[in-house]
């Protein structure tokens, strides 16, 4: 008798559990960061809604141009030290890694030469060459100093986080929707994107490698994953055209002029997406010799080069690779 009041808990109990409905899968996007950001998840709106908020949070933080970010107020302190907050603290930390890595391609100092070009494709002109020199010799990721919470650096130089803050918030945004319960969802921030969890059918998340040479958005490679960051650096994300040379948004930190090295894009594959978007970036100013030199050397992650001509170059592990 015992035994079968058990037996008919249990299924009472399997029932139930059939009975509790999935969660519905919802998206949202906003404008962040100067791209799109979308989320999408088997969540409900409003945890969605609370992600994007962080969001709003993060660009307010980390944002160059409004005065009462860290980064503002570092580019601004005329060489004092400026007291910031635990993102911002990490991300330096982290870009400081990747560029001694890369022996000092990746450099968020680059910021003043940044300054000199415009990259919207609104006008076509290249830097008056003096200022770009001058510009030059303020770069150096070495004389960024950081104590506990406080960041200097000299006076001259600014910081620009465009390399790889996005890639830290997506991984934020990934832990805030994981605190949250939310076992499986995708983040596209503007090409950051990341996969987690497995679809209500079994089935994992798509995700594509754009093919530069069709923007109209048909892919190279789509990759099914569950647990992986993807960012992809490329020349046709922001740039010009002017006399059939293609100048883009990656810049030369010995030079501060766009790096012409026959690529067209690099995508990195990584457990967080804050070191794959720091070593996209890295590994377009390297090139694919020194670059997958460095890929190599880094466990759980893989690299695509990816070059203007077609022609396509994956690091070795890639082809076996779970994602
Ligand atoms: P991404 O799209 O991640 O490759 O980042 C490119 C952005 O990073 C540019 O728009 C600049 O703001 C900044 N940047 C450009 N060149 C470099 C570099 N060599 N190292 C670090 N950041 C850079
Ligand atoms: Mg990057």
């Amino acid at each position: 008798m015992k035994r079968r009041a058990i037996a008919l808990f249990l299924i009472l109990m399997l029932l139930c559990a059939a009975c509790t409905p999935q969660p519905q899968k919802n998206s949202i996007s906003g404008f962040y960061f100067d791209t799109v950001v979308t989320i999408t998840a088997y969540a409900p709106q409003s945890v969605l809604e609370a992600a994007l908020a962080l969001c709003a949070e993060y660009e307010a933080l980390l944002s160059k141009t409004r005065d009462t970010s860290d980064v503002y107020r570092i580019n601004h302190a005329n060489g004092e030290a400026v007291a910031v907050s635990e993102a911002a603290i990490t991300i330096l930390h982290i870009a400081n890694e990747i560029s001694k890595r890369s022996g000092g391609a990746f450099d968020v100092t680059v910021a003043p030469a940044v300054a000199l070009w415009d990259f919207t494709g609104e006008s076509a002109v290249l830097p008056d060459d003096a200022a770009l020199r001058n510009a030059v010799s303020h770069i150096g990721y070495q004389h960024i100093t950081i104590h506990d919470d406080r960041v200097t650096i000299p006076k001259g130089a600014e910081l620009d986080l465009g390399g790889v803050a996005k890639g830290y918030i997506a991984d934020e945004i990934a832990a805030y929707l994981t605190d949250q319960g939310v076992s499986s969802f995708l983040l596209n921030f503007g090409g950051n994107v990341i996969a987690c969890g497995i679809k209500p059918d079994g089935s994992k998340w798509n995700i594509g490698i754009q093919d530069p040479a069709k923007p109209s958005g048909a892919y190279l490679i789509t990759l099914e994953a569950s647990h992986s960051a993807v960012v992809t650096s490329g020349t046709y994300e922001r740039g010009f055209d002017l006399n059939g040379v293609r100048y883009h948004h990656i810049l030369d930190p010995n030079t501060g002029w766009p790096v012409q090295n026959g690529l067209i894009s690099v995508s990195i594959i990584a457990e967080r997406s804050v070191y794959a978007d720091a070593l996209s970036t890295a590994c377009f100013v390297m090139g694919e010799a020194d670059g997958l030199a460095l890929i190599e050397d880094m466990p759980q992650t893989e690299a695509v080069f990816l070059y203007e001509d077609g022609t396509m170059h994956c690091s070795s592990g890639f082809k076996d690779a779970e994602f």
